[in-house]
Order: structure tokens, then C-alpha cells, then sequence
């Protein structure tokens, strides 16, 4: 039996075509370092600057606290993470003793810092040349839930179609974003194969959908017929061309 040929390939970001965790670590750590660090300048070249830093008054442990109570407190707010971010870094700087004013610049600037470290992924170094084969075959676009920006990545370029789940309100695994990927390369669930790591954000709902799928995960236990396990993603090509040879 041969099926219809693949069409398109839909990719999840994080933890699909990069390792992640390093990088969220980085960004919270990284951002708020920084924040200390430019805000105890501005304060001593102002002559201002208060006996206790902001990181020694309002420790990371801190902001976390802030983050989790305001998520609380705006419960509709609690899945829109830059918002409850900033807000929290807005409240600690005023608390510390800034002008709100100036509270609310230096929350902005340190997102600003906190945007352009979570850019800083590294691919896995199989990606770049694999995305540029299998451009010329398929169709591709990506599909995330994250707040990372692919036109801020060189690998954007393999990517005529880029939905951000988060921003549609229908995070994976709504399968609008699916539907919208594959209306906009112009093919149906049946000739695409979607990538990703999360079972219940990537493989589940694209399955439902009648996708073939390529799940990203250390373990196999018993997969259901069109979900195909991979140990990393360096692995897709093979699986596609004994998806094609079927
Ligand atoms: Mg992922």
C-alpha cells in the first residue's frame, strides 16, 4: 500500500531543533543580572545609589514570589508570561525605592534584555543543513507556543510559513495552529508530517488531525500506527524516506 506522498513537514522550536533548558536559565538569570548591574550605575552616577543593591534587597528567589502572587491575583493574566514579568520587575523597582516612572522604564529595559538573550538558541548542527534539503522537497513552517520570534533566527529562512500559537490565543494543542500551517502551505493533515517534542502539545493533537508525526522523546512505549519516534531530530531524514518508500 502506498500512501499519498508528503507534502509539507510542520517543526516545533523549543526542545525540537535546539535544547532549551539551558537557555531559559540563561535568560532568567542573565536579565536580571543585568538589571543589577546597569541600574547600580545609573543610581551611583546619579549620587543615588542606596546602601543595598537591587539583587541584595530583592533576590531572584524574589521575583519568582512576585511573578507567582500576580499570577494569582490576575488569573487570566497567569499563562501571558512577559506581562506577569514585567509587572513583577515594575513592583520590585518601585519598592526598592524608584519613582514609578522610572520603575516602569527599567522593567522595560530589562525585557528588552530578557527578549535578546532568549534569542541566543543554538540549533542542533544537523538542522541547518537538514532544513535546507528538505526545503527543496517539501513545504515547511514552524509552529510555536513559546515567545521566541523566528524572524529574529537565521533558520527563518527555511520557513515560508511561522505561526506563533501563543499570540493566535490557540496554543498547541488547539488545532487551529495546525489547520492555519497547512492552509497556508496548501496542503491537507493526511500529506504532512508534523515534528516535535511534546506529546500532548505536538504529537496528540496533530495525530487527531490525521498528520503523520515525528515525536522527539528519550523513551518508546507502545506508539499508535503515524507516530513515529526519533531520539533527536538529526534522525527526520531517515524517517522520511521510509515514510516515502511505504
Ligand atoms: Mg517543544
Amino acid at each position: 500500500m502506498t500512501s499519498a506522498r508528503l507534502q509539507a513537514i510542520t517543526f516545533d522550536l523549543d526542545d525540537t531543533l535546539w535544547d532549551n533548558h539551558g537557555v531559559m536559565e540563561r535568560t532568567e538569570t542573565g536579565h536580571y543580572a543585568w538589571l543589577d548591574a546597569a541600574l547600580a550605575d545609573w543610581l551611583e552616577r546619579r549620587g543615588e545609589a542606596p546602601a543595598a543593591r537591587f539583587a541584595e534587597r530583592f533576590p531572584l528567589s524574589a521575583y519568582q514570589a512576585r511573578r507567582l502572587e500576580l499570577a494569582r491575583r490576575y488569573p487570566l493574566r497567569r499563562g501571558d508570561f512577559s506581562w506577569l514579568r514585567e509587572r513583577a520587575l515594575a513592583a520590585l523597582l518601585e519598592a526598592y525605592g524608584l519613582p514609578r516612572s522610572a520603575a516602569c522604564l527599567w522593567a522595560a529595559r530589562a525585557m528588552q534584555r530578557f527578549m535578546a538573550l532568549r534569542h541566543e538558541v543554538s540549533p542542533h548542527p544537523e538542522v541547518e543543513p537538514m532544513l535546507e534539503a528538505l526545503g527543496k522537497r517539501y513545504r515547511l513552517a514552524s509552529i510555536t507556543n513559546g515567545n521566541v520570534d523566528i524572524r529574529r533566527l537565521a533558520l527563518h529562512r527555511h520557513f515560508p510559513v511561522a505561526i506563533a500559537a501563543g499570540e493566535m490565543f490557540a496554543p498547541k494543542p488547539d488545532p487551529r495552529p495546525f489547520l492555519a500551517a497547512l492552509a497556508r502551505l496548501d496542503t491537507v493533515p493526511s500529506r504532512a508530517l508534523h515534528v516535535g517534542d511534546s506529546w500532548l502539545e505536538d504529537a496528540l493533537p496533530a495525530r487527531r488531525l490525521g498528520m503523520q508525526v515525528a515525536w522527539i522523546a528519550a523513551a518508546d512505549s507502545g506508539l499508535p500506527t503515524g507516530i513515529h519516534r526519533l531520539a533527536h531530530v538529526r534522525e527526520l531524514p531517515t524517517l522520511i524516506e521510509w515514510l516515502e518508500r511505504r
